[in-house]
């Protein structure tokens, strides 16, 4: 059975035990076609039946509007930084990003080898973190897509709300923040995440698009990596990561039981607001850098004040089995990462270590 542990890695991270275990009987299950799962064409009905699961239960979980598509393609989400400006960009010389930290200056720096880029808006930063102000962005004549990364995995910081970017269809990276909760579709043009935070094995990424956003692909862009043929033949232009799809799907069914994204987000609300409530009642051992109302219920992150009992902090997480604390190497100090599979009682355990820790080292 499952390690009674918490990894609070930021991804891969936690699956659901619910998804592990159905995973695992499947994976040592053959059917009357003497494949299991991990066997099967990916051109045989079996598949099929299963990418259809996926697709439609996504859809659900969604509410998806009936002009959008889902694709389930190979690749992460860095692929994404440069098939969406190969996919979308058609005539247009321009693209907007907004720069609210690290993964959306990644997503900017691979969009300027394909188009003029136009810093749309950026956060205000230093401290407190805090994402870019909202409200009207002006982006520039003929600009292609605006893109946006509504949370920040590395810096722990999550938009409170949408840009107003008119016309222009809104790009999301929502790799650290997919499926965390209800979400209206129709205010995007493109939803991407890759799969290994909330949607299962890594190696496999979504994407949700606006299907007029299909009708732009360069002339030159590689047929695996085209949006309008990937939707044309439902995401089996070549071998799709069949296994990957086979656990989101089972993902996408746990989610469905539990209540769907409703339930996610409030689960997550509670979860979060225990850790935040940890650090900011510990009259200044832990810091959070962000500030309330861009704190990141995926990602909290936070700092020892004094830095030098991180490595303590971090050794006597373990042994309470409490892992994959240490924070990015960009920005350093302590990270809890807090997709949907985390219990609730992990959450309370690493508050509970949290506050104790301050008692015995304060
Ligand atoms: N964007 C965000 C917001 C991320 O958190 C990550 C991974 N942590 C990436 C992009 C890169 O994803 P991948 O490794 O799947 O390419």
């Amino acid at each position: 059975s499952p390690s009674p542990a918490f990894n609070f890695a930021a991804g891969p991270a936690r699956l659901p035990d619910a998804v592990l275990e159905r995973a695992r009987d499947e994976l040592f299950t053959r059917g009357a076609d003497g494949a299991s799962a991990l066997e099967r064409p990916f051109t045989g009905d079996a598949f099929r039946a299963t990418l259809a699961h996926a697709r439609e239960r996504l859809a659900e979980l969604l509410a998806l509007p009936s002009n959008y598509r889902i694709l389930f393609l190979a690749g992460g989400a860095l692929h994404q930084f440069s098939l969406v400006p190969m996919n979308l960009l058609g005539d247009a010389r321009h693209a907007a990003y907004a720069d609210s930290g690290y993964w959306s200056r990644r997503a900017m720096a691979e969009g300027a080898r394909y188009a003029d880029v136009t810093l749309a808006a950026r956060h205000a930063g230093p401290v407190p973190l805090a994402a870019p102000p909202l409200g009207h962005w002006a982006l520039p004549a003929g600009c292609a897509y605006c893109h946006i990364t509504p949370n920040e995995t590395v810096e722990g910081i999550a938009y409170p709300g949408l840009p107003d970017t008119g016309d222009v269809p809104l790009v999301a990276d929502c790799t650290s923040c997919f499926l965390t909760g209800p979400v209206d579709v129709s205010r995007f043009g493109v939803l991407y995440a890759s799969a290994q935070k909330n949607i299962g094995p890594a190696g496999l990424t979504v994407v949700v698009i606006r299907e007029d956003l299909l009708e732009r692909p360069a002339p030159r862009v590689p047929a695996p990596h085209c949006y309008r043929l990937q939707a044309e033949h439902d995401s089996c232009v070549n071998t799709p990561p069949t296994w990957a799809i086979h656990v989101a799907g089972l993902v996408f069914d746990w989610i469905a039981d539990a209540g769907g994204l409703a339930a996610m987000a409030a689960a997550n609300r509670r979860k979060a607001e225990r850790l935040y409530a940890a650090i900011d009642g510990s009259e200044g051992f832990y810091a959070a850098p962000v500030a309330t109302g861009h704190r990141s219920g995926s990602n909290v992150r936070f700092h020892l004040a004094d830095d030098r009992l991180t490595d303590t902090f971090l050794a006597e997480a373990e042994a309470h089995g409490l892992t994959h604390l240490r924070g990015h190497r960009q920005v350093g100090g302590l990270r809890a990462s807090l997709y949907n599979a985390m219990p609730e009682a992990g959450a309370a355990a690493l508050a509970d270590f949290i506050a104790g820790f301050a008692r015995r080292h304060g």
